[in-house]
């Protein structure tokens, strides 16, 4: 079996992340934030320990400012859908989004929110002027995705972030792709909303994630899900201080669990390292690939990427192609438009869509060179 799906969710997770979710739902699966007993108080030091954790790895300054969520679409559905945005207000999005972003920010056209797309070159790449030129007067925020799901290519956030910051907007980043692969700060890049996901780069498990919010941003963006937070339980409006504005309901404990977990296999590794092995990864197989040129490489082969690699053979049936290689070698890539229509259409690969290929840090050179024998076989 080799799995080479890991845009879509890691795996396999970091070591005993699966024990720790299992450790904490047999043995210390209480409620936090609300109880007065040692085991909550317990539960109360998990989330905050894992809060710290997330602070130190996204650049966040103040733990509080760490929210959890059910991950990327969940946080970016509260900063989109919650009312912040209105009649009259307009947003700048770049054409590599996911539809977590796309797909809101559809619902808020048709509230009269007007949008522009910047658009990356057909290589995927975005420059910081595209984006810039959009910005007009009644610009609110610019909301870009990070690095991309379908062909690995990393946006220039910091540069973006120093734009927001000269006109004075919010700027929103989805780091689904990128948070725990390569070096992502709130604080540095000058984002204001970072939404993240616990089960890519992270290796946690699927439902966890959240996001950072800068304290000026969180002091004008109203909450979205709105219940008990275990605090001024008397009041009828939602707390105004953090995390709990955010953090209506019980969260996810058993993810936070399995998350911590995972940030300490991260943090021990580094970045850094998780990184280098990406990318030996990654030139490894476009190497390779150089010998079956009925690959085409998505976005071209040049240039900074993550490890995630879209390839089109014309001609043929990506996707037969794609169950061939499971059903014949036991090799797993998804096939399709990977939720980011607007990013293969950038590309040049809509409707058709792609095979994509998204390596994690515990696949091999070995694996990468069953790859390549399986579909010089099959072209
Ligand atoms: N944005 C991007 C770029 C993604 O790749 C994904 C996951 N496919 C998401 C958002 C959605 O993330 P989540 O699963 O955490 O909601």
């Amino acid at each position: 079996m080799i799995y080479f799906d890991n845009a879509a969710t890691s795996f396999p997770k970091a070591p005993g992340t699966g024990k720790a979710v299992c450790d904490f739902l047999e043995n210390a699966s209480v409620n936090t934030n609300r109880g007065a007993y040692k085991m909550a108080y317990d539960a109360d030091r998990l989330v905050f320990d894992t809060r710290t954790k997330l602070a130190r790895l996204l650049g966040c300054g103040d733990s509080e400012r760490v929210i959890f969520t059910s991950g990327v679409t969940a946080s970016l559905n509260l900063f989109l859908m919650g009312g912040f945005f209105g009649e009259g207000d307009h947003i700048i999005i770049s054409s590599m989004e996911h539809h977590a972003v796309t797909r809101p920010v559809l619902q808020l056209q048709k509230k009269g929110v007007s949008v522009s797309v910047a658009c990356a070159g057909k290589n995927g790449i975005l420059r910081p002027e595209e984006v810039e030129k959009y910005i007009c007067s009644q610009t609110k925020a610019i909301i870009i995705n990070h690095a991309s799901n379908v062909c690995g290519r990393i946006a220039p956030i910091a540069e973006i972030g120093d734009i927001a910051k000269k006109n004075d907007l919010i700027f929103a980043v989805d780091s689904a792709q990128s948070a725990g692969v390569i070096p992502v700060s709130a604080e540095e890049m000058g984002i204001d909303f970072l939404a993240f996901s616990g089960h890519k780069g992270l290796l946690g498990p699927q439902g966890i994630g959240g996001f950072v919010i800068s304290e000026r941003l969180s002091k004008i963006l109203p909450p979205f899900t709105l219940g008990g937070t275990g605090s001024l339980s008397d009041s009828f409006e939602m707390p105004d201080f953090l995390p709990d504005k955010y953090e209506g309901g019980t969260l996810n404990l058993p993810g936070i669990a399995g998350l911590s977990h995972s940030l300490d296999f991260i943090n021990e590794i580094g970045i850094e390292n998780i990184r280098q092995k990406e990318i030996a990864l990654t030139d490894y197989l476009l190497e390779g690939l150089k010998s079956i040129p009925e690959a085409r490489v998505t976005g071209g082969t040049e240039g900074e990427r993550l490890s995630v690699i879209s390839l089109d053979f014309p001609g043929r049936d990506n996707s037969e192609i794609s169950f061939l290689l499971d059903n014949k070698s036991g090799i797993m890539t998804r096939v399709g438009l990977h939720c980011a229509p607007l990013a293969h259409k950038t590309l040049g690969t809509f409707p058709k869509g792609t095979l994509r290929v998204s390596f994690g840090y515990f696949n091999t050179f070995e694996e990468v060179d069953i790859f390549l024998k399986a579909l010089k076989k099959l072209v």
